[in-house]
């Protein structure tokens, strides 16, 4: 039987006054993990001082090992609703649990499903229940077509507003934390116009080559790059390697820019 797939019907669409139109390339940056305000403060301020309008961070920390930290929870939630409510900036975070869908869309603007999630159904219909946009993780070793039927689930649940996000998966390739699959991006356009985000932070596990991933994925026709920023990288809770300082933050940023005015797109 052939089905007629929600994804296949979706429309472009705006979150706030961020239109994902493939003329913008949208950037959204933050820490791994939510940690305390004056780390929350420092970034925002880099975010908003580069016209750049959303800001992730984790406060529910998918962690492999038990004893890492799991993230701040509940007071995380707050903390990073002040700040960015404060500069003016959208929220995007991790809900691991069905039992936080609620509480989270309170305050949250845009839900993120981790790639050890991306196959947890109850979840995925919890969260198209809510209604808030989604941003929707590939699962490490999930097909593209795991990815789209994944939001199929929460396209079907009423939720339309949901981000597609390449994050790298597992190879037997050791020199990245996992292998960015480029082939994503366009054959996810081909298939459906809800915008493929792309996270080279996850997916390379180490900084140096996060501005040539950047561009290649932009170059591939990606809706926007979401990447991880920290004040102090060495002393971040969870994935220091990846996380980019404040410096190193700007000039990436410049780097994105002059690419994308070459492509005739925006960043912001
Ligand atoms: C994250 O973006 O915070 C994260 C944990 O990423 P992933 O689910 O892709 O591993
Ligand atoms: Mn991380």
């Amino acid at each position: 039987m052939a089905y007629e797939f929600l994804y296949q019907k979706a429309e472009v669409f705006g979150i706030g006054n961020v239109d994902f139109s493939d003329d913008n390339v949208i950037l959204m940056a933050g820490p791994c993990s939510v940690e305390d305000e004056k780390q929350m403060e420092a970034v925002a301020g880099e975010i908003k001082r580069h016209g750049l309008h959303f800001m992730r961070g984790g406060i529910f920390k998918p962690r492999t090992n038990p004893y890492s930290f799991q993230g701040l929870g509940t007071e995380g939630i707050n903390m990073m609703c002040r700040v960015c409510r404060k500069h003016g900036l959208l929220s995007v975070s991790e809900v691991m649990d069905t039992r936080d869908v609620t509480m989270m869309s309170k305050s949250i603007d845009v839900l993120q499903i981790g790639c050890r999630s991306m196959q947890n159904f109850a979840l995925l219909k919890e969260v198209g229940k809510s209604g808030k946009p989604v941003l929707l993780k590939r699962g490490m070793s999930a097909t593209i077509e795991e990815l789209l039927l994944a939001a199929e689930y929460i396209l079907k649940e009423g939720g339309n507003k949901v981000m597609l996000c390449e994050r790298g998966i597992r190879t037997f390739e050791t020199e990245t934390r996992n292998t960015i699959d480029i082939s994503a991006v366009p054959v996810l356009k081909s298939k459906t116009k809800l915008p493929v985000i792309v996270d080279p932070s996850h997916a390379a596990g180490r900084k140096d080559i996060i501005l040539s991933l950047s561009k290649a994925a932009i170059a591939a026709g990606a809706n926007g790059i979401m990447v991880e920023v920290h004040p102090d990288p060495e002393g971040a809770k969870s994935d220091q390697k990846q996380q980019l300082s404040l410096e190193e933050f700007g000039l990436f940023v410049d780097g994105i820019k002059d690419f994308c005015s070459k492509l005739g797109k925006k960043l912001v």
